[in-house]
């Protein structure tokens, strides 16, 4: 199984696969620029070179980048949306160069407007974007929790947004465990995994489904909060993440760990106890 955790690129992205085998990661994910915050750190071809030389020594085999927060492409202010759209391609074309597989990004906020009007929104900055970008990099959708006027909390908006720009090659989904357990979702069964993946088969298309990321939730089912916890310490549990991790549609999935740790390194006993749970 391909099973990885979120890792900073803060001291460069070869530091961040050292970092990987460390804690026997296969994958990893990283912030493309500061979560919060606007600027990106440069990247020097050089760095990149490396980082693809070194990434065939180590066993990561799936990488991940995930846009900033603060990109929201269904925004109802223009000068947030002109960055939204500009900071979408720009990463796409930067991690396209360091052979990342996917990048990942929030669907976006309507703010008050409306789940049509933002998804209106969302479909053109993606057509803006997909208009000028050819590379290898794909990008996923994030399925969300529902908070506020997020939206993406179900199969349904996501199937609008593909639709809307046209089901592009390069455009896919991603799906996050604890999200998809606080909009409603009931990952921790066998049965609501089930009717999940029939779900996304009939809507999305199986192939268009990049990753997961494996967050364990400390809401409850519906609750609308997206409140990560440790694998098996949350409501989904250990049971649940075991249905996950094991069912037939999902089990091929590169997974990552975004739980709450105070170092990276936590991740290591993670990422044993996932491996554990795994049967064959
Ligand atoms: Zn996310």
């Amino acid at each position: 199984m391909i099973i990885g955790a979120h890792l900073s690129i803060a001291k460069g992205m070869p530091k961040a696969l050292e970092h990987a085998s460390a804690i026997d990661a296969g994958a990893f994910q990283f912030f493309t620029r500061n979560p919060r915050g606007g600027r990106a750190r440069k990247i020097p071809s050089q760095e990149i070179e490396i980082f693809k030389q070194e990434r065939q020594k180590h066993k990561v085999r799936y990488t991940l980048g995930h846009m900033p927060y603060t990109v929201n492409l269904a925004t109802n202010r223009a000068d947030v949306y002109e960055f939204a759209k500009d900071t979408l391609l720009e990463d796409l074309e930067r991690f396209d160069q360091a052979d990342i597989n996917h990048l990942v990004v929030h669907p976006g906020s309507h703010l008050g407007d409306g789940i049509e009007a933002g998804i209106e929104r969302i479909v053109e900055a993606l057509t803006y974007v997909f208009n000028r970008y050819q590379g290898k990099t794909h990008l996923l959708l994030e399925t969300m929790s529902g908070h506020g006027t997020e939206i993406g909390s179900n199969i349904d908006e996501l199937e609008k947004i593909l639709a809307g720009t046209g089901w592009p090659d390069e455009l896919g989904i991603g799906l996050d465990s604890c999200h998809l357990f606080a909009a409603g979702y009931n990952v921790a069964s066998k049965a609501g995994l089930d009717s999940l993946a029939a779900e996304i088969e009939q809507k999305i298309g199986w192939q268009r489904v990049g990753m997961m990321h494996l967050n364990d939730s400390k809401e409850g089912l519906g609750s609308g909060i997206d409140r990560h916890a440790k694998i098996g310490e949350g409501k989904i549990g250990r049971e649940g993440i075991k249905a996950i991790i094991n069912h037939q549609a999902f089990r091929d999935l590169p997974f990552v760990l975004e739980t709450p740790v105070d170092d990276f390194l936590e991740y290591g006993s993670e990422i044993r106890l996932v491996k554990e749970l795994r049967q064959n």
